[in-house]
């Protein structure tokens, strides 16, 4: 049994304040731990042919921020002390603490604002992504590896916002650009009976047992857990797993794809539904970990989640959408595992899990 919490958005909110237009004198303070960030930021920019000095600043660091009452990572007051923009990070979010590459989206996220003078973008790119840093929520838009071929073109955008979607947002399949006759079924577990080799019973933790075709699942006791099954996937050939779950708001679940021979089974991927709102994709193994608002959102009645492997390529759907592509750079394990997890009392259901080959 493995534990992971649930992954918790903090929005990112700007704050625009205009102040007379009374000229005041430019203040640069700014954390030794931030100021690589400032360094990088312009030489980005300086790459782009975008010349910034930055000489009028002040970083400070503060601790449970909140924006009218909601969350914040951090939030840029353009207008600041004395005229002078000011950035307030907490050091404490997930968005600082994931690791270093989300990080760098927060500290960009606040230069964009407070430096570029950028508002937020919702629009989203065609594979669900989000088109800007300046994204109006804290999700991570590239991890320091499965997605980091991103960001690039992130950087791209915030210096010049007409920066077109490149390749890997837009050929990207849709969840019906492959058609069922072109799929084949290697393994259907319907939960119609026990047999199935999942784990049934109660410990602390959880209860589980498979009743009227679904595998119900009970927290008895918060935290996140795991059970693998004996079936193990052709890793050399293009395949999708398929995974239909209800769950409520306070638990979350998922599918995990890889890892060792069992018993040490550790999965290298998951794709996860948190909440009926959330979807996290990324890897146990690597700690690399990108969470996206989920784009549709049936609550309480049933949801798909779908991971499909092409080449080197994994596309994730949620509902049939397509919510995200990644790229794997190295040979996961074989194994197919659940998890699930919450707060005490909540209850999963899981319908269905299949695994289909790619023609
Ligand atoms: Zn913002």
């Amino acid at each position: 049994m493995s534990s992971s919490g649930r992954i918790k958005i903090l929005v990112i909110i700007g704050i625009v304040v205009f102040l007379g237009s009374c000229k005041k004198d430019k203040v640069y303070n700014v954390p030794l731990i931030i100021q690589p960030y400032i360094d990088e930021f312009i030489a980005e920019a300086a790459t782009r042919g975008l010349p910034l000095d930055i000489d009028n600043l002040v970083v400070v660091f503060e601790e449970e921020l909140k924006v009218d009452g909601v969350e914040a990572a951090g939030l840029c007051q353009r207008g600041g002390r004395n005229g002078t923009p000011t950035i307030k990070i907490d050091t404490t979010s997930v968005n600082w603490q994931t690791n270093l590459s989300s990080r760098e989206q927060l500290v960009f996220h606040e230069l964009g604002h407070c430096v570029l003078e950028r508002s937020h973008i919702e629009e989203r790119l065609s594979n669900g992504n989000y088109r800007s840093t300046m994204r109006p929520t804290g999700e991570q838009i590239y991890g320091p590896e499965y997605s980091s071929f991103k960001r690039s073109y992130y950087f791209d955008e915030l210096f010049d916002i007409e920066t077109p979607e490149q390749s890997w947002s837009i050929d990207v399949p849709q969840y019906n650009d492959i058609s069922p006759a072109a799929k084949t079924l290697a393994f259907e577990e319907p939960f119609n009976d026990a047999n199935g080799g999942w784990s049934t019973g109660q410990s602390n933790s959880t209860s589980r047992k498979i009743e009227g075709g679904f595998y119900k699942i009970k927290i008895l006791q918060a935290g996140g857990y795991y059970v693998d099954n004996t079936l193990a996937i052709q890793a050399d050939k293009d395949f999708e797993i398929e995974y239909n779950l209800t769950l409520d708001e306070s638990g979350f679940s998922g599918i995990l794809w890889g890892g060792e021979e069992r018993p040490g089974f550790l999965p290298s991927f998951k794709l996860m539904y948190i909440g009926n709102e959330v979807v996290s994709i990324g890897s146990i193994v690597h700690g690399t970990e990108s969470s996206y608002e989920a784009a549709q959102n049936n609550s309480p009645l049933s949801n798909q989640l779908v991971v499909r492997k092409i080449g080197v390529n994994l596309y994730c759907y949620l509902n049939q959408s397509l919510i995200d592509n990644i790229m794997i750079n190295e040979s996961f394990g074989d194994k197919i595992g659940i998890a699930f997890g919450g707060a005490a009392g909540t209850e999963i259901m899981v319908d269905n899990i299949k695994l289909l080959y790619l023609n």
